[in-house]
């Protein structure tokens, strides 16, 4: 099976390939995986060191808007998974032009690309961010979209444009929907990483607002396992929530976060909060736990404890990019 991952330098896109390469996930026997990425400040390909020398791997530096491109790569692919996008909320309300191009104008390209090519199965890497804010319950599938940042509206519109694809011209695709992720390798920008190397230097961690936004938080592993049960046996034209992490207020994060760094509370900054800034997430997983059998396997307490240790113990791959970013140690998280 040879097959198309976009975004593949990223955080949880170099986690899928990893896994891929480990023959980690059933169904999905891969014989050639062919990364396409731009390498944006996100996209680092140390990210995928573990798996450089698995002669499987085709890393492919280029841009997903790039039609001539895409449709190269797109002949003989038996299965697209695309995680390339601007990724960053913060990032979208400072500019969303990048936003709309990639995660529109890039998923249109990918889109038509594989109509033309007649790929065989495309699973479109969506957001719970999609929804909106939910003040109780969870959001099943069919829940209307509502989202509220330049980034959700982007990841909003993409989503719809895969699922229009389904209907228009039969492409074989699903949609995945997920909640916050965590884990190793994810960008120091985000909340978790971003609070963690700041704590391990003994900086302080900027919390937005009064600290009480909630989110679902799940493991890249756990996620990553999800869009490879959907990509193997998800039904086309569905879409399927991923998440059953455990829900925590962004205080609540931030406290586990100190402990397992040996601070306190004197080092939580209060910082305003971000505009239109969703108070809660919350996914319904019924549909992808009773279709495809999904339960997520790391709970949060291991998952963050391992988090932090790797990150303690993997200063080269996170320090050059503190120091390159700018605003990094500042406010931003997800
Ligand atoms: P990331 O920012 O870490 O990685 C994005 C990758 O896409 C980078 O490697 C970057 O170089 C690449 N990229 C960006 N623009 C590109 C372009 N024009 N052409 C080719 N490659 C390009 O993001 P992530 O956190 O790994 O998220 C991956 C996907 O999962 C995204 O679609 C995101 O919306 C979705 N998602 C993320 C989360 C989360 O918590 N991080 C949760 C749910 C869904």
């Amino acid at each position: 099976m040879r097959v198309l991952v976009t975004g593949g330098a990223g955080f949880i896109g170099s986690h899928f390939v990893r896994e891929l390469l480990s023959d980690a996930y059933p169904g999905l026997a891969a014989t050639q995986v062919v990364v396409l990425d731009a390498l944006t400040y996100a996209g680092n390909p140390a990210n995928l060191d573990p798996v450089r020398d698995d002669e499987r791997l085709l890393f492919v530096h280029g841009d997903i808007c790039d039609a001539p491109l895409v449709g190269r790569l797109m002949q003989g692919t038996d299965l697209v998974v695309h995680f390339a996008a601007e990724s960053h909320v913060d990032r979208s309300i400072q500019d969303a032009t990048a936003f709309v191009r990639t995660n529109v104008v890039g998923t249109q390209t990918l889109l038509d690309t594989a109509v033309r090519a007649g790929a065989g199965r495309f699973v479109h890497v969506s957001t719970d961010e999609v929804y909106g804010s939910i003040e109780t319950g969870s959001w099943p599938e069919d829940h209307p979209l509502a989202p509220n940042s330049p980034y959700a509206a982007s990841k909003a519109s993409s989503d719809l444009l895969a699922l229009a694809f389904h209907r228009t011209h039969g492409l074989e695709l699903c949609v995945t929907r997920c909640s916050n992720n965590y884990g190793p390798y994810q960008f120091p920008e985000k909340a978790v990483p971003l609070f963690t190397t700041n704590l391990i230097d003994g900086l302080t961690v900027p919390l937005y607002g009064d600290g009480g936004n909630s989110r679902d938080w799940l493991h890249v592993d756990d996620h990553c396992r999800g869009i490879a049960l959907v990509a193997a046996k998800g039904r086309p034209g569905e879409v399927y929530n991923i998440g059953g992490g455990t829900e925590l207020t962004n205080r609540q994060l931030t406290g586990r976060l100190l402990e397992l760094c040996g601070r306190d509370a004197s080092a939580v900054r209060r910082v305003a909060d971000r505009a239109a800034h969703d108070r809660r997430y919350s996914v319904d997983i019924t549909k992808i736990s009773e279709e495809l059998g999904y339960a997520p396997r790391t709970g949060l307490g291991q998952g963050l404890a391992d988090t932090v240790a790797w990150y303690r113990d993997n200063r080269s791959w996170w320090e050059p990019l503190k120091t390159g970013t700018a605003g990094a140690g500042g406010r931003a998280h997800r």
